[in-house]
């Protein structure tokens, strides 16, 4: 452990209401942001109720020890805990006037429902009665430790809920009621020794000796042993399953641990005075400036966020009778956060007999709409500069707004409504269970899972699932916060849908409607719709707020931003999302649909007239696409990289037509037929390699048929000179693919230059069209100084770069090993999503040869990695002078662009 760092730190107040808190909010590497926000609440002043918290150190130091203590660190504890003591003038299990605690964990970065929490600790026997004496109210103290030992089972001991669950249900049922705020305090106490009872069968003696009295394990009276698992649980907790998938699918380290925050309970189960809720200082799915967020009256911590009950909005608090003044500190408290910490927050609070305690305030989750809204009002606000609203916007959401929503005249047949807790549409079948959607996304059909509410236990499922629809809980519920968290359409509190998940079904009430699995339905987030059949979705638009802040980007970063299209439809549509040129125009992807026959008559057909009129058509063909690319982006560069794949790419597959073959002759064909068959396979046949990637493609393919070379340089120089003609400003560049030595380059670029003043002499005009290459091969990487001198332009295909740098396959690596290597931590991420080091060396070693080469080279990214945000960063860093990616990742790489040089300049 570092020296500076010390290993628990207090916080609230002692016993004369000074302040002695220790830390503070720039500390959540240390306490959490749970720990570090709490010691920030009470330096300024607000009623925190007091506590300490173990830092994350211990919390890695314990993991790393083999869940070991370090040494000397339960007496650190043991000292804060009677500080603690002190501070409030009770003791934890005191048989007369008991101190409760709660323990909590909280990582350095948000994990909202990820880790575990134990309320009520300090609760036994004995002490029971202390809290029923002091607090008169025998209900609420059994319902206090009934709660205690069933989430001290669960958390702690990892027994399943549904024991306790079960139970309940057989109390309720025995006394005829149905809701829990119905049974007696006799009926509690009766849970209790349920309770017990259920721990002492389901708790394993060997595993626990320490829980064995008189020959049985028993539920720990001890307070000191009631601390030290709960503490241990926490800790645990960091690895575990759910956990662990949360941090991969968010990019968390492993290493930074968990803080544990011991922390005097306060109640919001004291009756109608008393209440517990969550609350965002904006609203989240929206962004809009006003108070949003549940609460229950007469409720204890994860009622509100469990979606057990239905939830009260919160700006119904204040008019609550008992709460009126509770409420309105509330809403001072919420400007005054929000003022302090310059952003929107969330924040959790529980009122006791009346008296407001804030519990937690952290930087609120938000949907990306309300990223970019929250973001553009404080700038006009006057709370935070233009710099700081760009920073504040994750590239990486922007992808929810670009993605298809409902058509506005789409017919549509709404079943039921329910809260728009993430907005976004969904279609897909109904699935109940988490399960059911992870197993359907695997065979590629898309689901809405629907469940009465979710919980940390369906984090796979909801990853899997289109949406989520839940027929319980607020827009603060597990499901909502988690939707909104992964940008995942999400509708929830439908109250009326009736779920029966054992049946896999749900009916509608107020109709004659039963969905069963499988059953398509939509939902729309945004609305709270719900709806029966796939409805029409449609494809977002530029405008508004995200253009407003991409507006904002563009005045700070220094990357180019282009997009890879091969149509004018998608270069269209990628210079309305702000692309600033076409970094990579695939024109393999042009020969596909039927111009495939064409192709595939130049390819099979040794008569050189029927491949001279394959080629000429080819010619037309291309012609007329890249007049329209080039028209589409008039005035931009564009691109074009000629041909590039294997040729077998373009011929039939080679075991289809051998199944073709089989059933004709089983059919009984004629033999003429069967002959050309049986030709055309030998011919295809003739084309397979054993490592095609590693073979006849790129420009290799144009140094052996240097007729397509001629022809696809032939069309994009009569396409450019039709344009000229035509008044236009059409910026074409020649792009040759896969060279490894600078001798490639110079043959085709003698090639192109060539078939230009050929096409300049017929069309009389000028034809300027800069001519460069790709560098995807190591061997290029390294000899740019060489190539350079042939290249007036440089693009990294970094998706070709990766493969050959890593000798892995980039088409078959994701099935294969790369899973079990990214388990395994072998790989800290997929290369082929965010560029490797070892990858950005070689770019780096091309930008700086390349410029020894020519110093005049432009150089650009155009493999996936060019739409990645973390790539983008590194690009920028490399000192390319632009990336190039799909049309719908644009608006993402403007926005990491202007990050990664905003924070050059800070
Ligand atoms: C690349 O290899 O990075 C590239 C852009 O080319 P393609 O993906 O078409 O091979
Ligand atoms: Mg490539």
């Amino acid at each position: 452990m570092a020296e500076d760092v010390k290993r628990v730190y207090a916080f609230g107040k002692d016993a004369q209401g000074n302040n002695v808190t220790e830390g503070n909010k720039d500390m959540k590497g240390v306490l959490g942001g749970k720990g570090a926000n709490l010691a920030e609440m009470a330096v300024l002043g607000l009623p925190v109720p007091p506590g300490f918290t173990i830092t994350c150190q211990t919390c890695m130091e314990y993991a790393n020890a083999g869940n070991t203590w370090p040494e000397g660190a339960l007496d650190t504890i043991q000292e804060y805990r009677l500080d603690l003591e002190r501070r409030i003038g009770k003791k934890i299990g005191d048989p007369t006037d008991p101190l409760l605690v709660s323990v909590r964990s909280g990582a350095p970065l948000s994990m909202p429902g990820m880790m575990d929490t134990v309320l009520n600790l300090g609760l036994n026997d004995r002490s029971v009665h202390g809290l029923i004496e002091k607090t008169r109210n025998p209900r609420f103290s059994w319902d206090s430790y009934r709660r205690f030992i069933q989430m001290f089972s669960n958390v702690v001991m990892g027994l399943e809920g549904d024991l306790f669950e079960n139970a309940i249900t057989a109390k309720k049922l025995e006394r005829g009621i149905r809701n829990d705020t119905d049974l007696t305090a006799d009926d509690l106490q009766a849970l209790v020794e349920t309770f017990k009872g259920i721990f002492s069968a389901n708790v394993s003696a060997e595993a626990h000796p320490e829980l064995v009295v008189d020959g049985a394990v028993a539920f720990p009276q001890d307070p000191d042993t009631q601390l030290r698992l709960a503490m241990e649980a926490v800790f645990g907790s960091w690895n575990n399953p759910r956990a662990t998938l949360y941090r991969k699918q968010n990019k968390i380290a492993d290493d930074l641990g968990t803080a544990v925050n011991v922390q005097a309970m306060v109640f919001g189960n004291k009756g109608e005075t008393s209440a517990t809720g969550v609350a965002f200082t904006r609203d989240a799915a929206t962004g809009k400036k006003e108070f949003y967020g549940d609460y229950l009256v007469n409720a204890q911590g994860e009622d509100v966020v469990a979606g057990i009950r239905n939830t009260s909005p919160i700006a119904e608090l204040k008019h609550t009778p008992g709460l009126e003044e509770a409420g309105e500190e509330l809403e001072r408290i919420f400007d005054l956060l929000e003022d302090h910490y310059r952003d929107m927050m969330d924040i959790e609070f529980t009122i006791e007999e009346g008296r407001l305690w804030m519990l937690q305030t952290r930087v609120g989750k938000r949907t990306a709409a309300a990223a970019l809204r929250i973001a553009i009002e404080m700038v006009h606000e006057g709370m935070i500069d233009k710099k700081t609203a760009v920073m504040r916007v994750a590239p990486e959401q922007l992808d929810q707004l670009l993605h298809p929503q409902i058509s506005k005249t789409a017919v549509k047949n709404v079943i039921a409504r329910g809260l728009n807790a993430s907005p976004g549409a969904a279609v897909g079948e109904v699935v109940f269970s988490a399960d059911a959607a992870v197993a359907a996304a695997e065979e590629g059909r898309k689901t809405v899972l629907v469940r009465w509410e979710t919980t940390p236990d369906d984090l796979a499922g909801m990853i899997a699932a289109e949406g989520i629809l839940t027929s319980h809980g607020g827009k603060t519920s597990h499901a909502a916060v988690i939707a909104r968290g992964m940008g995942a359409p999400c509708v929830c509190g439908v109250e009326a849908l009736k779920i029966d998940a054992a049946k896999k079904e749900v009916a509608v009430a107020g109709t004659d409607i039963v969905l069963h699995e499988g059953d398509v339905i939509s939902i729309d987030g945004l609305t709270g719709e719900v709806m029966l059949g796939a409805v029409e979705l449609v494809e977002p638009e530029m405008s508004g707020d995200l253009g407003t802040l991409l507006e904002w980007a563009d005045e700070y970063r220094r990357l180019g931003i282009r997009a890879n299209a091969d149509n004018p439809a998608d270069a269209q549509l990628s210079r309305e999302f702000g692309a600033e040129g076409i970094g990579l125009d695939r024109t393999e992807h042009m020969f596909l649909g039927d111009r495939k026959q064409i192709i595939q008559s130049f390819i099979l057909n040794e008569d050189e007239d029927v491949r001279t009129k394959a080629v000429e058509a080819l010619f037309e063909a291309q012609s007329g696409d890249f007049y329209g690319m080039f028209k589409a982006m008039d005035g931009l560069p564009v691109i074009v990289r000629l041909l590039d794949p294997p040729l077998h790419e373009f011929l039939d597959n080679a075991r289809a037509l051998d199944v073709q073959i089989a059933k004709l002759e089983a059919a009984g064909a004629d033999e003429a037929t069967l002959a050309e068959k049986r030709a055309l396979m030998d011919k295809i046949d003739g084309f397979a390699e054993q490592n095609p990637m590693l073979g006849l493609r790129g420009c290799r393919l144009a140094i052996v048929y240097p007729v397509l070379p001629r022809m696809q340089v032939r069309a994009i120089a009569t396409a450019m000179a039709k344009l000229v003609k035509e008044g236009f400003d059409p910026k074409p560049e020649i792009m040759i693919p896969l060279v490894a030595t600078v001798n490639e380059l110079a043959k085709l670029r003698a090639v192109a230059e060539e078939v230009i003043a050929e096409v300049e002499a017929a069309e009389g005009v000028s034809l300027k069209i800069p001519i460069g290459t790709m560098i995807e091969l190591p061997r290029a990487a390294v000899t740019a100084d060489e190539i350079a001198t042939q290249a007036d332009f440089f693009s990294f295909g970094t998706n070709d770069l990766t493969q050959t740098t890593f000798g892995f396959s980039r088409d078959d690596v994701e099935a294969e090993f790369v899973p079990q290597y990214l388990s395994e931590k072998l790989l800290p991420y997929n290369p082929f999503a965010t560029v490797d080091p070892g990858v950005a060396k070689l770019v780096e070693m091309g930008v700086t040869f390349g410029h020894e080469g020519n110093p005049d080279l432009v150089c650009g990214v155009c493999g996936e990695h060019g739409g990645d945000p973390d790539s983008v960063k590194t690009f920028h860093a490399l000192g390319l002078d632009y990336v190039s990616c799909s049309p719908y990742r644009v608006p993402l790489a403007r926005l990491a662009a202007a990050q990664a040089a905003i924070a050059d300049m800070e």
